[in-house]
């Protein structure tokens, strides 16, 4: 049984425009997958009908043994607990300090910011603070997160997701406007983490040079379809 399967799904956004089409792929427990494909391929769009954000116009997505669709409101706040997002322009909420923003991920989104600290308690704490030793960003806790650089938002970003403990982060482009040096230190977060704590990492890209350093798979999405769906080594350039 795989963690996750994706059964021959599709998606129009809009009548007689197929955004994703045909599109079936396994995941295993642990695994590091990148999807790569041009913009416009339905590589967000993919990541999310996962967590069901968007829902889709035909096929069947499970995760672990339930059909996502079939979920109602309470089945659903769960999955989503077992899913982190992150995102190409991080999605903090930037008054607010980076402990703030790690426990607001326990929260959903519809929720105010009144006085978040004060909800949680002292081991619920200690996990976000763990969290950011674990991204070296303990010692910024306190600050405000419009004080911090791209990079280091995207690691906030991370610990948000995994406040959770979710068995997979879904990754939407989590590198795209960060410097080399920068992306580079994230990449190697998300990797470390799929590691160690064994939590699968989807992760949309288009640098397919990163794609085939870090990932165990890659899927190759183009026009809603898969043209490619195995190791990095035998990816060829005309993918
Ligand atoms: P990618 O992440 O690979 O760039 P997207 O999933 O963002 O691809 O977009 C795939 C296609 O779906 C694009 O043509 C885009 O315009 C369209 N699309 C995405 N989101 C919506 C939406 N909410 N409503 C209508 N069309 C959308
Ligand atoms: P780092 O110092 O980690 O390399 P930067 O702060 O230099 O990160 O940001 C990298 C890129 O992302 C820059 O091009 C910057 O303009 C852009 N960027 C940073 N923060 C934001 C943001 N909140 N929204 C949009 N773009 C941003």
């Amino acid at each position: 049984m795989s963690l996750l399967a994706v059964k021959d799904i599709s998606k129009q956004y809009e009548k007689d425009k197929q955004v994703l089409s045909g599109v079936s792929f396994e995941v295993e427990r642990g695994e590091f997958i990148s999807i790569i494909g041009p913009s416009g391929a339905g590589k967000s769009t993919l990541l999310r009908c996962i967590n069901r954000m968007v829902n889709i116009s035909n096929g069947k997505i499970v995760f672990q043994d339930v059909d996502v669709m079939s979920l109602n409101k309470r089945g659903l706040r769960k999955h989503r607990t077992q899913i982190g997002m992150i995102f190409q322009h991080y999605n903090l909420v930037s008054r607010l300090t980076v402990i703030e923003n790690v426990l607001h991920g326990r929260l959903g989104y519809k929720t105010t910011f009144q006085g978040v600290l004060s909800r949680f308690t002292e081991e619920e704490k200690a996990d976000a603070f763990a969290l950011l030793d674990k991204l070296g960003m303990k010692e910024h806790a306190y600050k405000r997160c419009d004080q911090l650089s791209g990079g280091q938002k995207q690691r906030v970003g991370i610990a948000r997701a995994l406040i959770q403990h979710p068995q997979i982060l879904l990754c939407d482009e989590p590198i795209a406007s960060l410097d080399p040096n920068a992306s580079k230190v994230i990449m190697d977060y998300l990797q470390r983490i799929s590691k160690e704590m064994n939590i699968t990492c989807i992760v949309n890209l288009h640098q397919v040079d990163v794609a085939k350093r870090y990932s165990d798979r890659i899927i190759g999405l183009n026009s809603g379809q898969v043209v490619y769906n195995g190791t990095p080594d035998r990816l060829t350039s005309n993918v």
